[in-house]
């Protein structure tokens, strides 16, 4: 298989098939992160030889594979042509796979008419997962996201409409000390208008590679407290009114949960009041600064 770098996939693609049609990531410039930094290159797309040579290697050990996903930060910036040639050489080499994942950026899916994510959609792409991050303005704006809350609302509305299935990320804590309350209201204000199938909630945790640590040292940026970040991720789950699963068990989570929207709602908001309340702020920074990896 032609893997290169670090491969990220979510949790819950452990049974898919893995497979690079793209590497790195189209943007590269959102201050917080520090993922495909180990690449000699922003981006770069596999040639269809090499994805064709890989699915031959799946077919072999992975034939009864349901699902493919795509690995890489941004493979939903294809283009539409690409992503039906990638599909349809996915269907001939593993005929029983009935969906294809990848995770996209807001911008990948703007670039996309409507009736083109349809036919993506009936080609089985399906379960994107987009990291929106955060639906606060600001934040985006300072982070270089590249992107503004309204742009969420519509793009994702838009994949609603094509039928295509979603998952998002938010990144607890991005807003930086201080602002943590307004952050979340805002950001429920913009997932109360979205149908994510499921919202991870990772905790901003930040490594040397990062801008945001550079800027942290030069005293433009002040990190969240880990007692704000658990007080606005309480916030965020108190405001929204969709029906959704969210996820907040990596190990950037220091209160892990678990839960669907709205039945738990109030056992998620108790296990963070308790956590609130029972751990002290020292030691869950140590926590934090010991995490080497995501
Ligand atoms: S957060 Fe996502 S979009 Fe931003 S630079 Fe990293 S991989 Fe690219």
């Amino acid at each position: 298989m032609h893997f290169t770098g670090t491969i990220w996939r979510p949790p819950y693609e452990l049974n898919s098939a893995l497979l690079q049609v793209a590497a790195g990531c189209t943007h590269h410039n959102c201050k917080f992160c520090s993922l495909y930094k180990d690449l000699p290159f922003k981006f770069r797309l596999s040639p269809m030889s090499e994805v064709e040579e890989d699915l031959q290697e799946l077919s072999a050990y992975h034939s009864c594979a349901k699902r493919v996903f795509l690995t890489g930060a941004n493979p939903f910036a294809l283009s539409v042509d690409k992503l039906i040639e990638i599909a349809q050489k996915v269907h001939q080499y593993l005929p029983k796979v009935k969906s294809i994942g990848c995770f996209s950026r807001v911008t990948d899916i703007t670039t996309k008419t409507l009736e083109q994510l349809k036919e993506l959609r009936q080609l089985g792409y399906d379960g994107i997962i987009i990291g929106t991050e955060t639906g606060d303005d600001d934040t985006l704006r300072f982070m270089r996201k590249g992107y503004q809350a309204l742009d969420i609302v519509e793009q994702l509305n838009r994949l609603d409409e094509a039928q295509i299935a979603y998952h998002i990320s938010y990144l607890n804590g991005l807003v930086g000390s201080g602002n943590s309350q307004n952050s979340a209201l805002n950001t429920a204000k913009i997932y109360n208008k979205i149908h994510p199938v499921s919202i991870s909630i990772v905790a901003l945790t930040i490594f040397p590679e990062s801008d945001l640590f550079t800027e942290i040292r030069n005293g433009t940026f002040t990190e969240t407290g880990e007692l704000e970040k658990l007080q606005e991720q309480k916030t965020l789950i108190e405001h929204l009114t969709i029906l959704t699963t969210v996820y907040a068990n990596t190990i950037s989570n220091t209160a892990p949960l678990v839960g669907k929207l709205p039945q738990d709602k109030e056992k998620m908001i108790k296990h963070l009041q308790y956590a609130i309340d029972n751990i002290d702020e020292a030691e869950l920074k140590r926590y934090r600064k010991n995490i080497r990896h995501l």
